[in-house]
């Protein structure tokens, strides 16, 4: 490594550990070196894709050109391969979900402090834009305050994959698309979580959880529920945000949606009564034309640099990450007891006090 430039390398060479080396050489800082897989298939195609193919992980870990090594393996292998690797000097980047438990990360944060090396989590859907989006409304307070939101993410495809329905290898909604989905609320509202209230999904009859709806309460007042389908053939909106001057939906990732609230010029009407079933009602009856304006979504809130633009900073500039731990070990938190209330069918309360 010299003073401005790191090298990585990957371990577990499937889908998402050769995306990341494109996303790893959208830094000028980073270079992908080379990887391991146990698959002698996914070895050769790193090959063919101009990469070093180690024959195995200590190979990898002797490459004193190495400083960085990245961990997209399934779940269940990213904690030993972790501790291997900061004990051998590297710096570590960790796919998501982190580990399978709390206790799990807080051992390999244990050690990346005892080697004092660098241990990130690639919490990669901080940069995406209809949650940066979110996060502008929230910010600029266009729609008040924000007090209730629902984020989901549903698919018709099943559970994708081999290792993602089995409980040994980490697989799963919650540790899936939960881990995203909760990162992403975690930031949005850091006042402590009041209570959470689960239910996991089992419709496609596998051992794992194919999808999951959380209630999650919080200090500061916003409610928030939380949403990962893979059985839906209809979707419902990635984002509904109810603020106390408006109401925006971000229908999906192509940022489509819209911003509806009162028109503060408008002198106001009331709603005229309408048909509604058999009955009439005002109360639920679509506001007045003249009463609410409508807006398009603001744009996303910019981040300061991308995440690996952030890695490289942390390791060769002593910067601050973007990715805390903390904020991670706040998130494996909220999974375990999402996994509580599931199986012991209650509500768990005080959830921050448990880390
Ligand atoms: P995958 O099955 O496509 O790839 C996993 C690879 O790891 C396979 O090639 C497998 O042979 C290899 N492997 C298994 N055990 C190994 C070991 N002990 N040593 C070396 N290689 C090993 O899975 P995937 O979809 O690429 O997921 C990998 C990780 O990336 C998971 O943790 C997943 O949650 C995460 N992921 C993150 C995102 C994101 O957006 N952040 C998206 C997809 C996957």
């Amino acid at each position: 490594m010299d003073g401005n430039f790191l090298q990585m390398a990957i371990v577990g060479y499937g889908g998402m550990g050769a995306y990341h080396v494109n996303l790893a050489h959208a830094s000028e800082r980073i270079r992908v070196k080379g990887a391991f897989d146990i698959n002698a298939s996914r070895l050769r195609l790193a090959l063919s894709h101009g990469l070093v193919a180690y024959p195995s992980f200590d190979a990898l870990l002797d490459d004193k050109d190495v400083a960085l090594v990245l961990i997209a393996t399934p779940n269940d292998v990213h904690k030993a391969l972790a501790i291997r690797a900061l004990e051998a000097g590297k710096h570590v980047i960790c796919e998501k979900p982190v580990t399978l438990t709390t206790l799990e990360f807080q051992e390999v944060l244990a050690v990346a402090e005892k080697v004092g090396r660098v241990f990130m989590v690639h919490q990669n859907r901080r940069w995406d834009d209809d949650y940066l989006i979110v996060r502008r409304l929230q910010q600029d307070k266009s729609i008040g305050e924000i007090f209730h939101l629902e984020s989901r993410v549903q698919g018709a495809n099943g559970i994708p994959g081999d290792w993602r329905h089995s409980p040994a290898q980490g697989g799963g909604m919650v540790l899936d698309w939960g881990v995203h989905l909760l990162d992403q609320l975690l930031l949005l509202d850091r006042s402590e979580i009041n209570r959470v209230y689960a239910s996991l999904s089992y419709a496609l009859g596998h051992e794992v959880d194919d999808g999951f709806t959380a209630h999650i309460t919080f200090t500061s007042g916003l409610t928030a529920h939380i949403e990962v389908g893979t059985t839906n053939y209809i979707k419902l909106p990635r984002w509904y945000v109810k603020g106390t001057e408006g109401t925006a939906l971000i229908a999906d990732w192509d940022l489509s949606g819209y911003v509806v609230a009162p028109d503060r010029q408008a002198e106001v009407t009331d709603p005229l009564p309408i048909q509604a079933g058999v009955g009439l009602t005002k109360t639920m009856a679509p506001p007045n034309e003249d009463a609410v304006v409508t807006w398009p979504l603001p744009k996303p809130l910019s981040p300061r640099v991308g995440f690996y633009d952030n890695v490289a900073e942390v390791i060769l500039d002593g910067a601050e990450p973007m990715v805390k731990n903390a904020e991670v070990l706040r998130v494996m938190n909220l999974m375990a007891a999402i996994f509580t209330s599931w199986h012991e069918r209650r509500a768990v309360e005080n959830i921050d006090r448990l880390i």
